[in-house]
Formats: structure tokens, C-alpha cells, sequence
């Protein structure tokens, strides 16, 4: 479900032929055919909806979804995930694969607890496979309108040698600078978010323990000297409990 934005439309034949897959024999098989001249032509076959994993969401998304007011809609699927890079994205969360022996209409929890790095190969919480159809296609994030294709601050990439669009005839010099653009947008927002993403993270929770304490605070203040008593009491109870336990270990 790709889909592209203008301009841009210098040394075309060069960038062409940096268009490059990455990595394994196939793909760079397919890089030859790319560089010699790159096509392509979403055929709306929805593989890319039903297996993505992550989707990887940018401000330009925040800030399009804010526009459109449909931000509260999306705050469920939305998640934090490290990558094992390090890097930090913002994104859609993938659904829960349904289990063995559940229907196909099993509603799904999106805040199941299944670690992403299970859920890297899913369909994406937003695709209908009933009706076979994006739910939120107008608001649909930069990543999908730029799929397959990548930019990487210097080469084009394909990441999707298996996307049967790639190699479809059709597509205009324009189609093919307005695909490039949204690629380098696309790379563009990723680092934007990538870089404020930690820094936010380490904001907010430094702030919201300080609220937590505060209100610990304010909730022992408000305490009778019986129940300040009995929850000293506990807390004894458990300094003990966790000191045998220790004895027990040794
Ligand atoms: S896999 Fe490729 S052709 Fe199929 S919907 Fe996705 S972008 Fe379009
Ligand atoms: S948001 Fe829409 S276009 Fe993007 S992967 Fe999900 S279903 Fe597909």
C-alpha cells in the first residue's frame, strides 16, 4: 500500500541506480534488475499489511493524525519498542496471532503481553483481512506510503524483494520522484523521532516517579498514627520474610 509525495527530479538515471537491495543472494539479484531500472506499481495484494510486524511511526504521522483529530483512535495500537540496535521507535503494535483452537473473530487484546520480538512477522493492527482493506487508509502512516521503498540518509533501498508491485510497469518519472521524496521524508522523520524519543522517555518517567513520590507523600501525611503503626508493622513483617528467605538461599 504504497503511495508517494512531489519533487526532486535531478540525476533521475543516478538514483536509479542506487536503488539497491540489501543482503541475501535473491535480493541482490533483484538489485541488478532494480538498478537498471526501477519499477513499481502497488498491485493492492495487501501482503505488506498482513505480515509487516512493527510499523514505525514519525511526528509526521502525530501531527497529520492531530490534524485530522483521529489521535485517540490510535493510542491503543500504539507502543514503544528497542530494537536490538538500541534504537527506539514509536509504532504500531502488531496484533496477537490468534492461538490454535480460537476463531478468526476472537477479539484481540492489544495490550497482550507478548513481546514484540514475537510479533515481528503479523499483521498490522489496522488491516481488515474480512475486508481486505486498510481501516485507516486516508490516515495511514508515512512508512506505508513509502513501502517498499527506503532511503538510509544515502542509498535507496528495496526491503521487500517479495512485494509484487516491484518490476510492475506504469510507473511516470513522476511517480518514481514523488516515491523517492516520500522515502527521504520517511527517513527524515524516523531520525527526528529517533533522537527525541529517548530524551522524552527519560522526561516523562523522571517526572512521573516525582509525581508518584509526591503523592505517596501526601497520602502518609494524611495518615492516622494507628495506621502509620500498622504500616510499619507490615513492612517489618516483610524486612523479615525477605532476610529468612536470604538465610535460606545461602
Ligand atoms: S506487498 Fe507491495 S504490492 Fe502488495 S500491497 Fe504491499 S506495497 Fe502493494
Ligand atoms: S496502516 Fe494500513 S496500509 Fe499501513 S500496514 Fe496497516 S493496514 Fe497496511
Amino acid at each position: 500500500m504504497s503511495e508517494n509525495n512531489p519533487e526532486n527530479q535531478k540525476s533521475e538515471e543516478k538514483e536509479d541506480s542506487e536503488v539497491k537491495e540489501a543482503e541475501t543472494e535473491e535480493t541482490i539479484e533483484t538489485e541488478k534488475e532494480v538498478k537498471t531500472k526501477f519499477t513499481f506499481k502497488c498491485t493492492r495484494c495487501d501482503e505488506c499489511c498482513m505480515s509487516r510486524g512493527p510499523i514505525p511511526i514519525t511526528f509526521w504521522d502525530l501531527e497529520m493524525w492531530a490534524k485530522n483529530g483521529v489521535v485517540a483512535n490510535f493510542m491503543p495500537y500504539l507502543d514503544i519498542y528497542q530494537k536490538p540496535d538500541g534504537t527506539i521507535d514509536l509504532i504500531l503494535k502488531p496484533l496477537v496471532p490468534v492461538k490454535e483452537g480460537e476463531g478468526e473473530t476472537t477479539p484481540k487484546d492489544p495490550f497482550d503481553s507478548i513481546p514484540i520480538e514475537e510479533l515481528l512477522e503479523v499483521k498490522c493492527p489496522l488491516y481488515n483481512k474480512d475486508d481486505k482493506k486498510c481501516l485507516i487508509y486516508d490516515n495511514r502512516p508515512l512508512s506505508c506510503r513509502t513501502y517498499p521503498l527506503e532511503f538510509d540518509g544515502k542509498n535507496f533501498i528495496v526491503v521487500d524483494a517479495d512485494c509484487p508491485g516491484i518490476g510492475e510497469e506504469g510507473m511516470t518519472k513522476e511517480d518514481l520522484a514523488e516515491m523517492r521524496e516520500t522515502a527521504k521524508r520517511m527517513h527524515y522523520e524516523l531520525t527526528r523521532m529517533r533522537i527525541a524519543l529517548p530524551v522524552l522517555n527519560q522526561i516523562v518517567s523522571t517526572n512521573f516517579m516525582k509525581m508518584l513520590m509526591k503523592q505517596q507523600m501526601e497520602a502518609m501525611s494524611k495518615m492516622s498514627d494507628d495506621d502509620k503503626a500498622k504500616l510499619d508493622e507490615i513492612f517489618k513483617k516483610q524486612a523479615e520474610t525477605n532476610e529468612h528467605d536470604h538465610e535460606h538461599e545461602l
